[in-house]
Formats: C-alpha cells, sequence, structure tokens
C-alpha cells in the first residue's frame, strides 16, 4: 500500500488519506472541496484500511495543505469531526470490526443511541459465543471482543439486542430521588422498578435494551460468578470501539456502563474493563 502521497485529484468524490506507518502525518489524497454548510459527511478511506466519514470542513483546511499531525487527529476523531462510516445495514465498514451477523440476536428497531453497556460473555471462547447467537431463542450484543482483540459486529446498529435487563433505579445511585420514587423502591420489585425506569429518558435513567449499545468482552466466570480478568487487547479494542462509537453517535462518555450498574448482575462482569 501506498505511503505518504501528494494531494491529488481535488475532483475525486472521496477524499483519501495516508496514516500508514511510514508516514508521520496524514496526507490528503484527494477530496472534494466543499463550504461548511454544504451537505453530509463523505466517505473517507484511510490507507491503513480504516473507513470513516469526514465533515466537509475539514476537507476545505486538509484540500488547502493543513494537515492534521497525528495528535491534532485524535482531537479531531475525540470530538467527531471523524466519524465511523455506517452502512445502510447498519454495519460498520472498518477493517478492525469483523461483519459476523446474527439475526437471531436481534429484536426490533434500534431507533436512538443514547449510551453504551460493557459485558462479559461467562464463556471461555468466542467461538462458543458466535455459536450460541445461532440458536434461536439466543441473546447477545451488538459486538463481541474476543480473547486476542477481534472485535466482532453480530448485530446490526439499527436493530435492539436483548442485553440490558431490567432497569436499576438510576435515581438511587446518584442519591436524587424524590418522594415518589422512594415509594415505589420501598418494595423490592425489579419489574416495578423498571418499569418506573423506562417512563423516564436518558439520562434520567440509564440506557436501555430499547436505546442502548451493547459490547460482551469474552471472559469465564466462575460458577460462583466472578468473572475473569480483561486482558490488555481486549481492553484497547474496547477502548477503540467506544471512541468511535461515542464521536460517531454523539454519545457523553458519562452514558457508558458496566452492566451491574445498571441491573442486577454479579458485580464483577466487566469490572476490569477500561476505556
Ligand atoms: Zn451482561
Amino acid at each position: 500500500m501506498c505511503c505518504c502521497p501528494a494531494i491529488g485529484n481535488p475532483t475525486v468524490a472521496v477524499a483519501w488519506w495516508s496514516i500508514s506507518s511510514r508516514c508521520t502525518t496524514p496526507r490528503l489524497l484527494s477530496g472534494t472541496p466543499s463550504k461548511k454548510s454544504a451537505a453530509v459527511p463523505v466517505v473517507t478511506r484511510l490507507a491503513d484500511g480504516t473507513s470513516r466519514q469526514i465533515r466537509p470542513w475539514l476537507i476545505d483546511a486538509l484540500s488547502v495543505g493543513l494537515l492534521p499531525t497525528p495528535k491534532q487527529l485524535a482531537t479531531l476523531i475525540g470530538r467527531g469531526d471523524l466519524m465511523l462510516h455506517v452502512d445502510s445495514q447498519g454495519y460498520i465498514l472498518n477493517d478492525r470490526v469483523r461483519r459476523t451477523p446474527r439475526p437471531l440476536i436481534e429484536h426490533g428497531v434500534l431507533s436512538r443511541i443514547n449510551g453504551i453497556i460493557v459485558h462479559q460473555t461467562g464463556g471461555a471462547s468466542g467461538a462458543s459465543s458466535l455459536s450460541s447467537y445461532t440458536l434461536q431463542n439466543a441473546n447477545g450484543a451488538h459486538f463481541l471482543i474476543d480473547k486476542d482483540g477481534t472485535i466482532y459486529q453480530v448485530a446490526s446498529l439499527r436493530r435492539q439486542t436483548w442485553h440490558v435487563g431490567k432497569l436499576r433505579a438510576r435515581c438511587v445511585a446518584e442519591h436524587r430521588c424524590n418522594a415518589t420514587e422512594l415509594a415505589t423502591l420501598s418494595h423490592f420489585s425489579p419489574t416495578a422498578e423498571h418499569h418506573m425506569e423506562m417512563a423516564k429518558q436518558v439520562p434520567q435513567r440509564y440506557p436501555s435494551n430499547e436505546d442502548s449499545v451493547g459490547i460482551e468482552i469474552v471472559g469465564a466466570a466462575t460458577p460462583q460468578g466472578v468473572y475473569e480478568t480483561v486482558n490488555a487487547q481486549q481492553n484497547a479494542s474496547l477502548q477503540w470501539l467506544i471512541t468511535e462509537i461515542t464521536s460517531t453517535f454523539g454519545i457523553p462518555m458519562t452514558e457508558i456502563f458496566r452492566h451491574p450498574v445498571v441491573s442486577r448482575k454479579m458485580p464483577s462482569e466487566a469490572q476490569s474493563a477500561s476505556w
């Protein structure tokens, strides 16, 4: 693959960058100069094989030779100026994500994404999870991160997966329950608590099946429900995926949760996950 080429034909509709290891600075190969107000982001392909969307104003800047340094590029990604390319089927187009559809775990339309819930599978291998997702009545989340850090996208970002369960009352953790909420919570009923929460919107409640993306990390649990430690490769992939999804969909980092925070699960699930 080529590296560090000069700025090319600005009339080509797709901007091509190179950030391969031999380049110290991302380079725009070609792009379509456009006005700030013009149009939606266009698809951008990077020479490392990844694909993103890019804000038109940035193409303007790049087309006149204002090339970002890797540090600036990271800032742009964090700010949402560079976004993942998600296709019309709701799948990420990027070499770091393996498209592995498991349609049986999809349930209904996911019309908005307000947060991300991080899980561990409870199984020892990614293969066993991918296999289980082919069974009737199987449940999973949108992504699966294997032991070696491989990211599988197993469900569309346009579809719900059932990965959360009954919500805990967020007002309890944040010490702001009102008298009505406290009255409901005085009788232990996870179902009533969940219904109380679902009458609210994020961030008054935690993200639910109806408005969150789920990420499963492969990790076994003991019979007592103690999960193994998330390894460094898995955490690196998790951090990349969360950074990309939050910047693409405009999700605040305050809306990323480990599963036991939002629902009644074993406390060690995803405890060692970091992002
Ligand atoms: Zn979970």
